[in-house]
């Protein structure tokens, strides 16, 4: 998917930049001086921690954010490798800094957390991004210094948060869960970082207050892609994308998501302008990416795929389909309102996996977690089927996922 960023350019037009100030740097030099504006030890290191560079944008980094840039370690490298007094390398370091950004090379700071390449590595990264002279801007950061709780950092816990949540924008849709389980929907690994539309995917923000830590968003680095048609008279191809972020906010102390960026990429039009096609985009056809499923039992969003770890059930909490018949029963039967002990002493109780009827609290935590999925509203100790849960858990969900239950 993504080739490793070569610093090669970068490092040739940085010497460029020294030889027009009179002085000389050999290109060992160029990705020292580079990664040392990252506040990286030497750029062998950064080559051995795997640290992944990426490219961006740069008119898209907003301005008044740098984007992980330590000005008196770079002028502390540059001192060392270039030789040169604290006056000359206090100019070389403006312009390392400013080189580095204009070509808008950054730390992949997505791959860092999530990606289990990255994961042995991963807390010395994260303290490489720490300035000792300026508070963080960026979440990453933050977590390197201890300021913010590393958030889950698995796809399946991803997934499994973005799920019960609702996406944004036009479109209508309901929650994650109840889109993946209706319309089909595929997991955009690594999205292109040149389109805006994936934006939140790449969200990399902290804010301190009074000198506490204030709010973060943090995005996942993935997205969901659903291919719908237009309702236009040529019927054109568009994709809808979500883009999720992790969202903190004092007094925290959970990452959470809250409401999930969505937009559409309106490809016959973006064609018609000669632009790409989302499958030119993405390297593959849209259907050959890993399907988006909602596991019955459990009702995650689950994605199979090569590279992609096996979804294993909470084999403790209660099965969806039970909840879900049992509200659509009351709600067919008109008795809307109902407290947990009533669904407990019911016919069809909700059980565990073990067949154990699940404990109050586990059925209030899956009840809360999934209330905007099954309509539910809750008042003090009453819940409240607002609509008919309309979430669609077979009988593509159940064949496929029982497999997948069954090879678990
Ligand atoms: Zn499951």
């Amino acid at each position: 998917m993504h080739s490793p960023v070569s610093l090669k350019p970068i490092s040739k037009a940085l010497i460029a930049a020294y030889a027009r100030e009179g002085v000389r740097v050999g290109p060992a030099s160029g990705p020292e001086l580079i990664v040392s504006t990252f506040g990286l030890w030497s750029g062998k290191l950064a080559v051995e921690h795997g640290t992944p560079f990426v490219l961006a944008d740069a008119t898209q980094m907003t301005p008044d954010l740098p984007a992980h840039m330590h000005l008196r370690w770079t002028i502390e490298r540059i001192k060392k490798i270039v030789k040169v007094d604290d006056w000359k390398a206090q100019q070389l370091a403006a312009i390392t800094i400013d080189l580095v950004r204009k070509a808008g090379l950054r730390i992949d700071a997505q791959a860092v957390l999530f990606d289990r390449r990255h994961e042995s590595m991963r807390a010395r990264i994260l303290k490489a991004l720490v300035d000792p002279h300026f508070p963080p801007v960026h979440a990453s950061a933050a977590i390197g210094a201890d300021l913010l709780p590393c958030p889950p950092t698995s796809l399946g816990a991803h997934l499994e948060l973005i799920g019960p949540d609702r996406p944004m924008g036009p479109g209508g849709y309901g929650t994650v869960v109840e889109t993946v389980a209706r319309d089909a929907a595929y997991l955009w690994a690594t999205p292109s970082r040149e389109l805006r539309e994936a934006d939140s995917a790449f969200t990399d923000r902290f804010e301190m207050r009074n000198g506490k830590p204030h709010s973060a968003s943090l995005g996942l680095g993935f997205c969901l892609v659903l291919p719908f048609i237009g309702i236009d008279r040529a019927r054109s191809q568009n994709y809808a994308l979500f883009s999720p972020a992790l969202h903190y906010r004092q007094p925290g102390p959970l990452w959470r998501t809250s409401g999930i960026a969505s937009s559409t990429y309106r490809e016959s039009d973006t064609v018609a302008r000669g632009g790409p096609a989302l499958a030119d985009i993405i390297g593959v056809p849209v259907t050959s990416l890993p399907r988006a499923d909602v596991c019955p039992a459990c009702m995650s969003v689950v994605v199979r795929g090569p590279g992609i770890a096996e979804h294993h059930c909470d084999a403790s909490g209660p099965d969806a389909r039970h909840i879900v018949s049992f509200l659509r029963g009351r709600f067919g039967a008109g008795r809307t309102s109902f407290t947990n002990e009533d669904l407990l002493s019911d016919a069809h109780a909700p059980r565990d996996r073990n067949g154990r009827v699940v404990s109050r609290d586990v059925l209030e935590n899956f009840l809360h977690t999934h209330r905007l999925t099954l309509k539910l509203r809750q008042f003090e100790h009453t819940w409240t089927v607002m609509r008919r849960p309309t979430i669609d858990l077979e009988p593509r969900a159940i064949q496929e996922v029982s497999e997948h239950h069954a090879g678990a």
